[in-house]
């Protein structure tokens, strides 16, 4: 059987991003062994979980290990390890191209850093890109493979000139081999065949990974004296040391969270951070934790700088690894994690877990249900505690995130309302935490007041609000869509009830109610005109300029959700709205004499009909016949002036 091979070329993308890797990061180069050791560790890992329902896959070959060969006459350098390795279609799609749906994310991102003067160094580990941080130091590289439990192997060539070879060879061991031949070392420039260096970078970016990272070094050993040359008296003459070649590890794999926090330096937390989260900022927060007792475990989370470019993807992974006495057991563990925070990085150690648990088993667990709650505990304790200015910036990126939970977690809701922030009315460019709203609020306010939307400052002008802008009641503007699951998932706050200043009754001035009678007729009459369109017309208590606007009942669906169900393909159901008029505009007045003089007045139809699109209009809405409506106005001012 003859093997394939094929040359192909990068995807656009990819030779991009090689481009900049090759002409425009020349600092911090060493960067690349970490990329190389991490890819190795994942492959280890894979390896090793895969193997705790498959024992068979490890064959003989049951020491999981990352070694260096260093050649320092060709001038190259090997990294190897014994982990799940790739098939041919696995090196096509993970080494081709850039990792998953991050492609035009990330060539915006590189744009957008370039634009901000952001280094390059710090985007490429977020992206799945790191493989080809390589060509940095590399002018060719040679990547062979074999995916465990397979025979045939797979050699991977490229020199990053815009294609590639692939074909399928013979390869002895699983795993993955990259060879890199280095470029020529420049001036001052780090020479990557030098032992000591390969042992320092290690040593500074990769010294927790949980396999040993082994080299071969030559060393001097003395001889002994009986194999030692000897002159015909039996004295030793000759050589009294020879080289010997002796494998070194050249990393502690001393698992960081088990140590005691005082042990743990800045540069030794952040440097896990990156290994795990694949992001090279450093993070905004962490928590490392130990605990003893009924629930036992030790965990070390980290809360990211920057939220993911893929953070709102439902297929993103969730970040907490599972280990079990530092024995790695399965990464996305979503069983430790809600939702809300599925944007923490980390490590959950409990000792007291069975190593072969499954997902299945991991649900119902008590244990790990304990370790849950005490851990989302913990973080909102972090949350509650930070600066203002650093909980703004978590805020910013994760707050949309955060929000879910108030929909989804019952137990924490009070806790994850605490947390929220949001513009008001008073406030439209800092955001204010509902405990400061309901301290601002007046005696003689009972409620919160929000409104949703897409677009702050249309919601600032809504006529919804002149009356309670009237009375200087703040609003809370909420123009997240997920929003609209808070607000349901969250009735009230601090036993204020939480109310939409577009719906349902606000509390009416005395006076007002028996002028109001007056109108009934009217309303009714117009009511009946615009039958297929609301279904009521009232008097308003919201409005002060504005002539006419449109709300709903208490539990109908507002306005910005219907848009947000429509936008997302659904189809709502059609909830006609209440068309509210402000009996104190003249118009108002004028329009009831006239009905009052005439009901049947033609006029009355099309006035009807011009109420109804004011309000349309007023909230930012779309009316149904733009052209009609126009024409009426013109009309109108023909009329009038
Ligand atoms: P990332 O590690 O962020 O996914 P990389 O560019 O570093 O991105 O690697 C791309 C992919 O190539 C990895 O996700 C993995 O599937 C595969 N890969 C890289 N190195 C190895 C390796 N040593 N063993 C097995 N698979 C590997
Ligand atoms: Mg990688």
């Amino acid at each position: 059987m003859k093997g394939k091979k094929e040359t192909r070329q990068f995807e656009t993308e990819v030779q991009q991003l090689l481009n900049l890797i090759i002409n425009s990061l020349y600092s911090n180069r060493e960067i690349f062994l970490r990329e190389l050791i991490s890819n190795a560790s994942d492959a280890l890992d894979k390896l090793r979980f895969k193997s705790q329902t498959d024992p068979d896959i490890l064959q003989e070959d049951t020491e999981l290990k990352i070694k260096f060969d260093i050649d320092k006459t060709k001038k190259t350098l090997q990294i190897s390890d014994n982990g799940i390795g790739m098939t041919y279609d696995e090196v096509l799609e993970n080494i081709g191209t850039i990792a998953k749906s991050g492609t035009a994310a990330f060539v915006e991102a590189i744009e957008k850093g370039r634009q901000e003067g952001a280094l390059a160094p710090e985007l490429i580990g977020q992206f799945g890109v790191g493989f080809y941080s390589a060509f940095m130091v590399a002018d060719r590289i040679v990547l062979t493979t074999r995916k465990a439990g397979t025979d045939t192997a797979t050699r991977w060539e490229s020199k990053g000139d815009g294609s590639y070879e692939i074909e399928e060879v013979v390869k002895e061991a699983r795993g993955t081999t990259i060879l890199l031949y280095l470029k020529e070392v420049e001036n001052g420039e780090q020479d990557f065949t030098e032992e000591w260096g390969i042992r320092h970078i290690v040593k500074k970016h990769s010294d927790f990974v949980g396999y040993p990272i082994v080299m071969d070094v030559e060393s001097e050993e003395p001889i002994p004296e009986k194999e030692q040359l000897q002159d015909s008296d039996g004295n030793p003459i000759g050589e009294k040391t020879r080289k010997v070649i002796k494998e070194e590890t050249l990393n502690s794999m001393k698992a960081i969270w088990a140590k005691n926090k005082s042990e743990v330096s800045e540069e030794e937390y952040n440097e896990f951070y990156a290994h795990l989260s694949h992001d090279w900022n450093p993070p905004l927060t962490k928590l490392h934790l130990k605990l003893e007792g009924t629930t036992e475990y030790s965990a070390l989370l980290y809360i990211p700088s920057k939220a993911p470019f893929d953070l709102l993807q439902p297929d993103r992974k969730h970040g907490i690894q599972l280990y079990c006495k530092r024995v790695f057991i399965m990464e996305n563990c979503q069983e430790l994690m809600p939702e809300y925070f599925s944007f923490i990085k980390g490590v959950v150690d409990a000792p007291d877990l069975n190593l072969n648990v499954s997902r299945e088993i991991l649900q119902q667990d008590r244990l790990v249900r304990n370790i849950r709650r005490n851990l989302v505990k913990k973080l909102f304790e972090l949350l509650e505690k930070m600066e203002p200015s650093e909980y703004d910036k978590f805020y910013e990126e994760f707050g949309h995130v955060l929000k879910i939970g108030v929909h989804t977690d019952h137990e924490n809701r009070d806790k994850i309302a605490t947390l929220l922030r949001y513009n008001t009315l008073n406030s439209p460019d800092k955001k204010m935490s509902l405990k400061d709203y309901v301290d601002n609020m007046t005696p003689e306010q009972k409620e919160i007041f929000y409104i949703t939307g897409d677009d702050a400052t249309a919601l600032i002008n809504s006529p919804h609000l002149e009356h309670l802008k009237e009375k200087g009641y703040d609003v809370l503007l909420m123009t997240d869509p997920v929003d609209e699951w808070v607000v349901m998932g969250l009735p009230e706050y601090k036993e204020k009830k939480l109310k939409s200043a577009e719906k349902g009754e606000i509390e009416i001035e005395k006076d007002d109610t028996a002028k109001t009678s007056d109108f009934t007729s009217l309303f009714s009459f117009i009511k009946s005109k615009l039958d297929d369109k609301v279904k009521d017309v009232r008097a308003s208590n919201r409005l002060v300029n504005s002539v006419a606007c449109l709300s709903g009942d208490e539990a109908d669906m507002s306005a910005y959700m219907e848009k947000i169900m429509k936008a997302t393909g659904q189809s709502p159901t059609e909830t006609k709205r209440i068309l509210e008029l402000n009996i104190k505009h003249p118009a108002i007045e004028k329009l009831k004499a006239l009905y009052e003089n005439n009901r049947d007045d033609a006029s009355l139809q099309d006035y009807s009909e011009l109420l109804f699109n004011l309000a349309v209009i007023g909230e930012g809405g779309k009316i149904e016949n733009p052209s009609k409506f126009s024409q009426s106005i013109g009309k109108l001012m023909a009329d009038t002036l």
